[in-house]
């Protein structure tokens, strides 16, 4: 089966599935590569309320917003601790 892409909303970068063949699952639940999948859904005062959405960041550009402060840092829930950018050889 043919993976899954999404493109990063501000750059355009491929974010693609990692398992394809795994049993079906909500997109924003699947292992991406390069990136992260996820849901977006509208409340009350939004002109979009009660719409659910699925987008995608790559790695580069949730660095990137992180450090411009348009993303905001809650948790690592793995390893606990700070935010960790990419180094370069991840790049
Ligand atoms: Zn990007």
């Amino acid at each position: 089966m043919k993976p899954k892409s999404y493109p990063c909303l501000k750059c355009g970068k491929t974010v693609l599935e990692m398992y394809p063949n795994r049993k079906k699952t909500s997109d924003e639940k699947k292992m991406w590569q390069y990136g992260i999948v996820f849901q977006m859904t509208a409340g009350y005062g939004s002109a979009h309320d009660g719409y659910v959405f699925n987008a995608a960041l790559c790695d580069e550009c949730i660095d990137s917003g992180v450090d411009e402060g348009n993303i905001k840092f809650i948790m690592d829930y793995i390893h606990g601790g700070k935010y960790i950018p990419l180094k370069g050889d991840n790049k």
